[in-house]
């Protein structure tokens, strides 16, 4: 059940819609994360997600992914991962701005979520198009997935 827009028709709105970007992009986030990384500063989760013990986690590989947000999509953002001493397990140390398992920032998710808040699944999927810089259409199934599986309270901590 995707939303039928034509590409044609977002263009025009995306022209006349006085569209405010109400909340940042992550660049800035993601500019000091490539930097904390690059001088070795990033800092490692505290507990180990699979034992839960505490301090036994070393650095372990490395991998790239994608990242779409609102102004553009990042590729071959590096991604630590560490390992736990204790159990073996190895897990990524994601940056806060990216959720495990989701192509999107968080700040998509959480600009979706506050939509939802107020509108419809359809009407949320229209604005996000109009908000997404490069016509990726989300599909409403997607937003329903979102909003079953993340709270704002959750995503954006006080
Ligand atoms: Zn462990």
């Amino acid at each position: 059940m995707f939303v039928k827009i034509v590409l044609k028709e977002v263009s025009r709105l995306k022209a006349t819609t006085n569209f405010s970007i109400s909340m940042p992009d992550i660049r800035l986030e993601l500019n000091r994360y490539l930097s904390d990384l690059k001088n070795n500063k990033l800092t490692k989760p505290e507990a180990c997600e699979r034992c839960k013990k505490k301090g036994c986690l070393v650095w372990w590989s490395k991998y790239t992914r994608n990242l779409i947000t609102f102004a553009e999509v990042f590729t071959g953002i590096p991604i630590k991962r560490v390992r736990c001493s204790a159990c073996g397990g190895t897990f990524c140390s994601l940056p806060d701005f990216i959720i495990k398992f989701c192509r999107y920032g968080k700040n998509v998710i959480v600009f979706a979520l506050k939509q939802l808040k107020r509108s419809t699944y359809e009407k949320a999927a229209e604005r996000l198009l109009l908000k997404l810089s490069q016509d990726i259409e989300i599909a409403v199934h997607t937003l329903v997935l979102w909003k079953r599986k993340y709270t704002l309270a959750q995503l954006t901590p006080a």
